[in-house]
């Protein structure tokens, strides 16, 4: 079973890379007692998204979708003295809980949590001269990808990165007939990644204990 070898292999790396505080596993926990579904990322994709901020020096985040935080958790973990995050999440039970887990693992004053459709809040973001954000995390409803990119793009600058989740989904993602609008979603943020003249992109392919799935990264060049 190959997953089964995924799981351990993820398991192999992450005992001797990546360290769950008590803080992650208390998000993950909470978010699962609340009923929220198990979408968070696993533990080495949440610490890749951190070293990538890092690596980019990002100051300010976004993020859309933010479901019980865990993500959120990772990255804004990953700003400087001084540095700050927004995250949007459309459901105000998962806003809740997010809430909580940030301020247990105290990033209450880091991170900002939005409740709203992030086709509304991203506007109010713009309208209230929010200055660029250097990285970017969509990580949110499918269907929405291709607009999300749009918003990421008025929402950054040149250097900008943007990272997108969830971009394979078991390989459908190659499926142009897919009747699936997730699949679609992602099919045509893709596109647009492509064919933009302001964006250099690639994607990678993942396995691991959430199975086999993959995510776009996305330079903001001019
Ligand atoms: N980034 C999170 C993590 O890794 O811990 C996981 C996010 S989960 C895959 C997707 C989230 O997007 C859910 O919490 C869902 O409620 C939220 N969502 C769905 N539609 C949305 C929308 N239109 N605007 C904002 N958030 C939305």
């Amino acid at each position: 079973d190959p997953q089964q070898t995924w799981t351990a292999v993820d398991g192999y790396f992450n005992g001797l890379l990546v360290e769950e505080d008590a803080a992650l596993l208390a998000a993950v926990a909470a978010s699962e007692a609340a009923g929220l579904p198990p979408h968070q990322v696993a533990p080495n994709q949440g610490k890749l998204l951190s070293l990538l901020a890092r690596v980019h020096g990002a100051r300010r985040i976004l993020e859309i979708g933010t479901l019980g935080g865990y993500s959120t958790i990772w990255l804004a973990r990953a700003l400087p003295e001084g540095g700050h995050l927004v995250t949007l999440e459309a459901d105000e039970r998962c806003a809740v809980v997010a809430t909580r887990n940030l301020e247990r693992a105290g990033l209450a004053g880091v991170v900002e949590v939005r409740t709203g459709p992030a086709l509304e809040t991203l506007p109010q973001l713009e309208a209230e001269g929010a200055e660029p954000f250097d990285l970017v995390f969509i990580d949110a409803d499918k269907p929405g990808n291709p607009a999300y990119l749009e918003w990421a793009l008025r929402l950054t600058r040149p250097g900008s990165l943007i990272i997108g989740d969830n971009v394979v989904r078991d390989g459908a993602v190659t499926d142009e007939l897919s009747t699936d609008p997730r699949v679609q979603g992602v099919r045509r943020f893709t596109e647009r990644l492509g064919a933009h003249p302001r964006l250099t992109a690639t994607a990678v392919q993942t396995v691991g204990e959430k199975g086999y799935d993959g995510f776009v990264l996305a330079l903001v060049t001019g």
